[in-house]
């Protein structure tokens, strides 16, 4: 059984994450989705709120050998305790490669035997981050080509209780 962890804060999960999420299904037996609890980045939805959102654009891709979890704390820890034997990060452009190599590394020498696997979404996602689709959608504009249905209720929900 071979099992890939796929970390990230997924304020919301967009068709990008989720381009990563079914190439990695594709090449190992199981994927932890796990939602960063303690970001730093001060998220627009609550820890509950993207693990459903992720679980919804999972299920809505018929990904039935993916799951998701929160966690909170050393991602090694978490990756050990699922038996896992790889981390998945998505690289999109030039600009995420420092940032990335430096936590792979620092993985590695925390957990030697679990390696970084960096997959590359299609090229029409490598502008698409959650960040810019959050903007967007507090703007009034269209984002349901960059995010799953489920997510697109959720920002316009979120929106009008503003
Ligand atoms: P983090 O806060 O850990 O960067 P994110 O949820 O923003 O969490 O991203 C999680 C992972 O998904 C990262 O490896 C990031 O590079 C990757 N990722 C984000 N958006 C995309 C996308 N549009 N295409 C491919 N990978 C992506």
């Amino acid at each position: 059984m071979r099992t890939a962890i796929y970390p990230g804060t997924f304020d919301p999960v967009t068709r990008g994450h989720l381009d990563i999420i079914a190439r990695a299904a594709q090449m190992f037996d199981r994927v932890v989705v796990t939602v960063a609890v303690n970001s730093a980045k001060s998220p627009m939805f609550t820890t509950d709120e993207r693990l459903t959102l992720v679980r919804a654009a999972v299920k809505e891709a018929r990904l039935p050998n993916v799951t998701a979890e929160a966690f909170s704390g050393l991602l090694v820890n978490f990756a050990r305790k699922k038996k896992a034997s790889a981390l998945i990060r998505g690289l999109r452009a030039v600009s995420d490669f420092e940032y990335e190599f430096q936590m792979a590394l620092m993985n590695r020498k925390l957990a030697p035997k679990i390696t970084t696997v960096f997959l590359m979404p299609h090229e029409k996602y490598t502008y698409l981050n959650s960040s810019i689709v959050r903007e967007v959608a507090r703007l009034g504009g269209d984002v349901t080509d960059l995010v799953p249905a489920a997510v697109a209720r959720a920002l316009q929900q979120k929106l009008k209780h503003r």
